[in-house]
């Protein structure tokens, strides 16, 4: 049996000095709209929050526990044998309750006039994704998207296609940012996430932002103090846009890895 992604490789920005990679849900979404889905429409937030903690705990891993989660959202909604959770009916429910960080378009149109890429690297489906681009961040339809994608069939069930379905991540986020760390010169790669997701992009990142949740899931975060992963907690794109700056605008190379070492200090 192959091992190869049936879905498209994604393009490679060449000849950059930075690149934004950054998770969708939670991250960029204040909201992570497969916890939602799940949570609303399938097994619940608590057995949710504990399948969570199985895959940081490493007695299950993402890609067997997240096809869980989807299976109990087309298993759940059933009338008469037939499915009502429908993949269009899970998409419209998202577009409808999941809302963006409102200063993510802002980041992104500072990005764009600085020459640094951003790209969305997601654990979720493209099509669910767009849906809520073309919602709130219409102008942004030309960003790319390195996700996962979805299967349909017939009687209105669906199921999550991994793009490296070999991988317990399903989408091993670390493949997206290696073809960055193996470049001579290599770009200095901007990592943010919040979630079980990222734990393989983690260490591969040269800055780790994590989204700082006050509703206490802070997953990422508690994965990088575990392993001593160096990171930097932010709550707003504005925020971690200040800090970019002092990097990018750096005057010297010697200045920049000061800057670096300073915001993104060693986990005691
Ligand atoms: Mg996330």
């Amino acid at each position: 049996m192959s091992q190869e992604s049936p879905l498209s490789e994604p393009v490679i920005y060449h000849g950059k000095k930075f690149i934004v990679l950054s998770d969708w849900d939670g991250t960029i979404t204040t909201q992570d709209s497969n916890d939602f889905v799940t949570d609303t429409y399938g097994m619940g937030r608590s057995d949710r929050v504990l399948l969570n903690q199985r895959i940081r705990k490493g007695e299950d891993n993402f890609r067997d526990a997240f096809r869980k989660m989807i299976l109990s959202v087309t298993a759940n909604g059933k009338k008469e044998g037939k499915v009502t959770h429908t993949f269009e009916f899970c998409k419209n429910a998202v577009a409808e309750n999941i809302k963006v960080d409102d200063t993510f378009k802002g980041f992104y149109e500072f990005c764009e006039m600085n020459d640094i890429p951003v790209v969305i690297v997601s654990s979720g489906m493209e099509p669910i994704i767009r849906a809520v681009l073309n919602k709130y961040l219409a102008s942004l339809d030309g960003i790319q998207i390195i996700s996962n994608e979805v299967k349909t069939y017939d009687d209105g069930s669906w199921d999550i296609q991994y793009r490296h379905p070999e991988s317990g991540f399903g989408h091993d986020k670390s493949k997206a940012i290696a073809p960055y760390r193996d470049m001579d010169p290599a770009p200095i790669v901007f990592f943010f996430g919040d979630g079980v997701s990222d734990l393989s992009a983690a260490r591969g990142a040269t800055c780790l932002f994590v989204k700082f949740k006050p509703n206490g899931e802070n997953e990422l975060m508690e994965y990088c103090i575990i392993n001593k992963i160096k990171h930097r907690l932010f709550q707003s794109f504005e925020e971690a846009q200040g800090v970019i700056k002092l990097i990018i605008f750096a005057k010297t190379e010697e200045e920049r890895q000061n800057i670096i070492a300073r915001e993104w200090p060693e986990v005691a």
